[in-house]
């Protein structure tokens, strides 16, 4: 397939770099490329930071990633020992991601495919994120230098370039389009869009995305803004997650909510995406947040068209659902205010209303049936979740959601599980669990 690129003519000003145009050829959307660095550019790497522009329809439904090269020699090793390195450190070392292989591709390889070369060619992907998987060629890198980027020939400069532009493509090949290419783009950001847009908004505008071309310094000299890695927790989740408070909640409005330690997303419950700008922090979004609470909460339930419940701890709050504030009094204490609460029961899991009159609840290998309208835990609870759950998680789960539709989704580490309400049977559909990322992009876990 042929590639058209078009030079950017070079004004005074933006001597400083030279931008191909990745814009759509006679047969191929080229997704991503990255800018050529100046030497100025070379020696100036700032900090600075910003979000991500999303594609949520290419987030990846895995999160062991293959990639290997096409050409791989003896003579490219030292390059791709860079390549791997700098993508080890950053987009792996921030979320839940494993690149594994990195070796030479087989002539059927799945995952990322890259090919190294030397040409006039910009390091570019041709498509973005699950798009590029098992495609030969889907990621161009360039090692030496002697045709594009001659400033980065330069010995000295050569190592710097690999993983700066490494990092870039590797932001297309996990659904990030440009970020020049948000609508929301500054009067003050004047490079042209290049490739495909995304669909979602992450978090703010802000300059320091290594997939802005904006970002006073070059590709943010491969580091991950804070925007960057918000992004990219957002949708290939957080490393540690499994020691922070995870909650998930169907508050009616088409709106799912997935909280994350100290943050949250808003997901549509049509299409399942994240709404733009998330994820938020809670406690700066929530009215009259406690400040005890900024880590987040264990288990959420929607009790009524108007009221929902947050459990944090021996805790909970009353939210009213209208304005997304805590009422006033809140929190108290659960033991005591839901009866029957048994007393070893001193935080939760998880929590769902199962929209017939009854609420489940669940910790470690337990779970406690609650009964709305007499507003007390049924008799002869807690029981087992094995002994009436066939098939879901044994202990330990992360958070439930009831999507308003007979489906019950409950999320513990990677995966999760889906139940039909309306079956009446409590057994967990076939082909579960299944892997979080890519069915729910945008649920923050
Ligand atoms: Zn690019």
């Amino acid at each position: 397939m042929s590639v058209v690129s078009r030079e950017r003519p070079a004004t005074g000003e933006d001597m400083r770099a030279l931008y191909f145009i990745c814009g759509i050829g006679a047969s191929i959307i080229w997704a991503g490329c990255t800018i050529t660095p100046s030497e100025d550019e070379l020696s100036s790497v700032a900090s600075e930071t910003d979000p991500l522009y999303a594609d949520s329809t290419t987030i990846w439904k895995r999160l062991k990633i293959p990639v290997c090269f096409e050409n791989a020699t003896g003579g490219n090793a030292t390059g791709r020992g860079w390549v791997r390195d700098a993508i080890t450190a950053t987009w792996q070392e921030h979320s839940k991601l494993i690149f594994t292989g990195w070796g030479k591709c087989a002539s059927d390889a799945d995952g990322i495919r890259i090919r190294i070369e030397d040409t006039e060619d910009e390091p570019h992907t041709i498509d973005l994120g699950r798009d590029l998987d098992g495609e030969e060629d889907g990621m161009s890198l360039n090692f030496t230098f002697n045709h594009w980027g001659t400033a980065c020939s330069d010995p000295s400069r050569r190592e710097f370039c690999v993983k700066t532009i490494a990092v870039h493509e590797f932001g297309h090949a996990l659904g990030w389009s440009h970020e020049q290419n948000r609508p929301d783009q500054p009067a003050s950001c004047t490079d042209e869009p290049q490739g495909h847009d995304g669909d979602t908004l992450v978090g703010p505008f802000d300059d320091e995305s290594v997939m802005n071309y904006c970002n006073p310094s070059w590709a943010n000299g491969g580091v991950l803004s804070s925007g960057d890695i918000r992004g990219l927790q957002a949708y290939y989740g957080h490393p540690n997650a499994a020691s922070m408070r995870i909650a998930a909640v169907n508050l009616g409005e088409d709106k799912f909510y997935f909280f994350r330690g100290a943050l949250y997303s808003r997901v549509d419950a049509d299409d399942l995406k994240m709404d733009d700008h998330y994820p938020r922090n809670i406690a700066s979004n929530w009215g009259n947040w406690p400040s005890s609470w900024s880590g987040g909460i264990d288990a959420a339930i929607r009790w009524n068209s108007s009221t929902a419940y947050f459990f944090r701890d021996s805790q909970y709050v009353r939210i009213d659902i209208a304005s997304k504030s805590v009422l006033a009094g809140y929190p108290r204490s659960i033991a005591g205010n839901w009866r029957n609460w048994p007393s070893s029961w001193t935080s939760v899991d998880a929590a769902v209303d199962w929209d017939n009159g009854k609420v489940y609840f669940f910790r470690g290998s337990d779970y406690l049936r609650y009964d709305k309208a007499s507003d007390q835990v049924d008799a002869g609870y807690p029981k087992p979740i094995s002994a009436h759950w066939p098939g879901l998680f044994g202990a330990n789960i992360d958070s439930a959601l009831n999507n308003g539709d007979g489906k019950a989704y409950f999320f513990k580490g990677n995966a999760y599980d889906r139940i039909d309400i309306d079956d009446g049977t409590f057994v967990v559909d076939d082909g579960y669990p299944s892997i979080i990322a890519g069915n729910w992009p945008g649920a923050l876990f």
